[in-house]
């Protein structure tokens, strides 16, 4: 995996505060947001839109600096490096999934998994890419450019892109966003997988409860703080699990307490 094996987690958000400044006005989008997740853990960061999930999950990623607070990848301060130590070490042990596949159009579907080590001047092991080819379901489209691939094989494509290096947190914003429900549900399925038998760490953003069910354990933000901590095994039904994350984005963390 890459960082020397410890007892570390995988991810330790501690005590994450992140504003932006607009002329005179100071908008916190994250605030005070603690957050620690296992190797193998598979944990899912919900709330409205405007609630810091993306905020959050940027400075997770090392793409933008916290205001306060501090990120740890097993158990190294993403922002004790200098930018370019941080660029090598999120491109070698973070797997990053948007919404947004940003496949590269003129390349096929194994040159596009392969980008990240090529670009350290590295080969993807041929043994690893036909593993990653495999359990993604991505043998149609190999040699395929993404203009001839489905939306949930554009998804997967770069699924494999981000797990070619083996990375021991998987980060995702909205991964599910802009798939049918069957592709969707197909992602969570191959996140959980990951954890299971990888011991792979994934933090998934999600407005969506019926996609944050398929985690583990559930954070619900509400105006940039944690308001909700809960695990799907607790719920009977999404539905009850929709119903209780849902009061607790809308009415805050007043409500938590
Ligand atoms: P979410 O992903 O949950 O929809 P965001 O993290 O995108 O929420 O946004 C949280 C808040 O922070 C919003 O009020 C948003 O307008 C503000 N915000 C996010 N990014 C910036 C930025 N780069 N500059 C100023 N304000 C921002
Ligand atoms: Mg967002």
């Amino acid at each position: 995996m890459g960082i020397a094996a410890s007892s570390a987690p995988a991810l330790l958000v501690d005590r994450l505060t992140k504003s932006f400044q607009h002329g005179n006005e100071t908008i916190e989008a994250v605030k005070d947001v603690s957050i620690r997740v296992n190797p193998g853990d598979f944990v899912a960061v919900m709330g409205p839109s405007g609630s810091g999930k993306s905020t959050l999950l940027n400075v997770v990623a090392g793409l933008t600096a916290p205001t306060e607070g501090a990120v740890r990848i097993s158990g190294l301060n993403l922002f004790d490096m200098s930018d370019h130590e941080r660029t090598l070490f999120r491109r070698r042990h973070i797997g990053l999934v948007f919404q947004s596949f940003n496949l590269i159009p003129s390349l096929t579907g194994e040159e596009n998994i392969s980008l990240p080590l090529l670009l350290g001047g590295e080969k993807v092991p041929a043994e690893r890419m036909a593993t990653l080819i495999e359990r993604l379901g991505l043998d149609r489209v190999r040699s395929r450019r993404p203009d001839s691939m489905s939306g949930g094989e554009q998804q997967r494509v770069a699924i494999g892109r981000a797990l070619v290096t083996a990375p021991s947190l998987i980060l995702a914003d909205e991964p599910t966003g802009s798939l049918d429900s069957v592709n969707g549900r197909k992602l969570c399925e191959s996140f959980a997988r990951l954890c299971a038998e990888d011991g792979a760490a994934v933090l998934m953003v999600t407005h969506n409860p019926a996609v944050a069910f398929f985690a583990e354990r559930t954070v619900v933000l509400h105006d940039g703080r944690v308001a909700h901590e809960c695990r799907s095994k607790d719920y009977g039904s999404v539905q009850e699990f929709a119903g209780d994350c849902l009061a607790h984005s809308e009415s805050g963390r007043e409500a938590a307490s």
